[in-house]
């Protein structure tokens, strides 16, 4: 089986695709590799900063490689952090810093506070560059719940749950996530999954 590449320096990030993908595919990370890339990623779209973290990764490896961007759109904030959320609260902030602003920011905003996470995935592979999107619908919640995955996970609760994808398991979050749903689509262009989901 062909190796892949996953350019992520985010352990949960790569837990999350190696569970979806699982056997199908040889999903390895860049310690795996022996490859050491941490571009800045300063595009101002998602699909430009998979791109910024996809070609470093490939030029390093010279393996077919993945790399995804995420980014979180809150309506009453006009679509912000989109993809500055992972600087939202500052070039080096934690996720704690991050959720913690956002918190703040929609304080006094009523019900439903309607957001949107969204997933770019790229790829290079011996045929060129693909990006693969996927994304969820949901709220932002008034406090954090939950413990699992990570970023704004705990106030994230995605539409038609009445759960946090903090308090999901990872096998819950993945069939509903943004990144969940990107990987499907490439899985189905790697043929690792068959057509008919
Ligand atoms: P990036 O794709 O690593 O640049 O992610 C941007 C920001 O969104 C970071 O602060 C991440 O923590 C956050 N983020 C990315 N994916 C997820 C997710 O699945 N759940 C919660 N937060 C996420």
């Amino acid at each position: 089986m062909e190796k892949l590449l996953f350019a992520t320096n985010n352990t949960h990030k790569l837990a999350e695709v190696r569970q979806i993908l699982q056997e199908r595919c040889a999903l390895i990370s860049l310690a795996e590799a022996g490859v050491q890339s941490n571009p800045v990623a300063d595009a101002p779209t998602l699909e430009g900063n998979a791109l910024i973290k996809v070609r470093d990764a490939h030029r390093l490896s010279q393996l077919p490689t993945i790399a995804d961007d995420t980014g979180l759109e809150v309506e009453a904030l006009d679509g912000a952090p989109g993809v500055y959320s992972a600087r939202f609260a500052g070039e080096h902030a934690t996720f704690e810093e991050n959720v913690a602003l956002l918190l703040e920011r929609l304080q006094g905003v009523p019900a439903p506070r309607r957001a949107c996470f969204r997933t770019v995935i790229a790829l290079i592979d011996e045929y060129g560059t693909h990006f693969f999107e996927g994304a969820v619908n949901g709220e932002i919640t008034l406090e954090r719940s939950g413990d699992h995955g990570f970023g704004y996970d705990p106030v994230f609760r995605p539409e038609g749950c009445q759960q946090t994808f903090a308090e999901l398991s990872s096998e819950e979050k993945n069939a509903m996530s943004h990144r969940g749903r990107a990987v499907q689509r490439l899985a189905r262009y790697l043929h690792a999954l068959p057509l008919d989901e």
